[in-house]
């Protein structure tokens, strides 16, 4: 076992959340060691390399670079540096009649789009989710004690906050749907097939069960500005790592976590031939995972979901010597017809900038579908290829792909257990189902001193903003 001092403090997992934490920390007087099972960092957010392409591993779409968001303040508080591209047309949605609706980032822009398309009056309800969304990112970087510790915390939160911020926590009793009935708006037809889909991406659930808080920030999501990093999305990790290492944070790749257990002077985390002491101890893997490394659950933890509970991924990817079809990267196909096992109705195509020759030398377009997998029934993985086939007919005959693809590759639970180690190859976090208030949803806090948790499975959940504001939140608590 190696020799350290108690200040060392152990991240496990180097996705975003785990990336977060340690810039966090990399600004302390601790020695800081990052522990990841994979060959590279990002986890769902990455960028691998093959046959001279740059494909993403998961996500694909950024929002929170704003000051007062959460990646923001990550860069304004530690120095990174990035060098995004704002997309003027977020996304395009496409119905199964071939209509197009863009989802314009201006507001205005996008309610005289969304009432000519669906010829219905929408203007309050947009204007109400995009002040509850806006509310909605400004607290979460405001309020990093947030959910409360305990009653002094909860009652010092509470005077702190202002009416706009009130009006965001009752609405995390109203469902998404009953919003939309009291705004007069249709709860049935293309609009609501259009929300669902929206809130199945961002939120992992539907209008019925996702409360009207994370429901607006779901809803207004391509209403902020959204961006592109040349290079792909794995650059925000690399350049969390190198920002790190310069500040004296050491990565252990391929190497992943067997055992955390308590020790007179902290944990001893067991991965491999690698036995490391630590005064604390960042957990950034989903809940499930840290319950199997702990052999319990902490009381601390108030959320368990199940696999049947949770959403897997399978995602299509490849490259095309073609021109962009459509006037915008990001595009969400509504089907005909469902493709077996893909519950969600819906594909989610990504392309690289045209102009990106990091991710394609060659000029070739790089492309990534993917939709939610369900894991209700056991995954049978000889469905693999029949999905993939079903897949490109829907892009050539949608007008998507007008060439042959080159290495085409998909990805379903077998390939996310191993990519990112996530227990039964469930991704996206806990949806944000109705009753996930904030008080209930897990946090920072594990119920063993010196074990904080990070990740989309605890608060604030899913994406990277929300993964990287978990991460911050558990390093400040700490560091505290
Ligand atoms: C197909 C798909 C599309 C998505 N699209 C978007 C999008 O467009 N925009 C968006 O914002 N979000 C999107 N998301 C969600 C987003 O990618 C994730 O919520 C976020 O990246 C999760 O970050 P994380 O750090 O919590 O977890 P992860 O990214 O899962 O990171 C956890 C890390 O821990 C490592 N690990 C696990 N177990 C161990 C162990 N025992 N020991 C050591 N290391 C371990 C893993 O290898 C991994 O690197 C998408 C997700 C998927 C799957």
């Amino acid at each position: 076992m190696k020799q350290q001092d108690k200040s060392t403090i152990v991240v496990v997992g180097a996705g975003i959340a785990g990336l977060t934490a340690a810039l966090r920390l990399s600004k302390s007087n601790h020695q800081v060691h990052v522990i990841e099972q994979n060959w590279m960092v990002g986890g769902c957010a990455g960028t691998y390399l093959r046959k001279h392409h740059k494909y993403e591993s998961g996500a694909t779409t950024l929002v929170g670079l704003e000051d007062y968001m959460p990646l923001g303040m990550v860069m304004r508080e530690t120095g990174l540096k990035l060098n995004p591209i704002c997309l003027e047309v977020p996304m395009q949605i496409h119905f199964p009649g071939r209509e197009v609706l863009n989802r314009h980032e201006s507001l205005d822009q996008w309610i005289d789009e969304a009432e000519s398309f669906f010829k219905v009056k929408q203007a309050g309800f947009w204007r109400q989710a995009y002040g509850l969304a806006d509310t909605v990112w400004r607290a979460s970087t405001k309020y990093l004690d947030f959910p409360p510790a305990n009653l002094q915390e909860a009652c010092s939160a509470a005077l702190k906050f202002r009416p706009a911020e009130w009006q965001v926590l009752l609405k995390a009793f109203e469902s998404t749907r009953r919003w939309m009935q009291k705004s007069h708006l249709p709860t049935q037809g293309l609009f609501m097939d259009f929300v669902n889909a929206q809130l199945l991406i961002t939120a992992q659930s539907d209008a019925e069960n996702t409360n009207a808080a994370f429901g607006a920030a779901a809803l207004a999501y391509p209403l902020f500005p959204n961006y592109y990093l040349p290079g792909g999305l794995g650059k925000l990790s690399e350049a969390m790592v190198d920002l790190a290492t310069e500040r004296g944070v050491r990565f252990h790749l391929r190497t992943p976590v067997q055992q955390i257990s308590k020790s007179p002077k902290g944990f001893l985390i067991q991965a491999g031939d690698l036995t490391l002491q630590a005064s604390q101890v960042v957990s950034a893997i989903p809940i499930n995972n840290l319950i199997d490394l702990l052999g319990e659950k902490p009381k601390g933890i108030r959320d368990v979901r199940t696999e049947s509970q949770l959403w897997s991924a399978f995602q299509t990817s490849f490259s095309v010597n073609q021109k962009l079809p459509f006037s915008a990267l990001h595009h969400q196909i509504h089907l005909e017809n469902p493709i077996p096992k893909l519950p969600g109705k819906t594909l989610f195509v990504s392309f690289s900038h045209p102009d990106d020759r990091e991710r394609s030398p060659d000029g070739n377009l790089v492309v990534s579908v993917s939709s939610h997998l369900g894991l209700q029934d056991p995954w049978e993985s000889d469905k693999k290829a029949e999905i993939e086939s079903e897949i490109l007919k829907v892009l050539k005959e949608r007008g998507f792909l007008t060439a042959e693809p080159d290495y085409v590759h998909s990805a379903a639970v077998g390939s996310w257990k191993k990519w990112t180690g996530r227990a039964f190859g469930a991704v996206g976090g806990y949806p944000q189902t109705k009753g996930l208030l904030p008080w209930k949803m897990n946090n920072a806090f594990s119920g063993i001193s010196g074990l904080w948790l990070a990740g989309d499975t605890v608060y604030p959940g899913q994406g990277i903003p929300g993964a990287a504001l978990s991460g911050w939140i558990a390093a400040q608590r700490c560091l505290k």
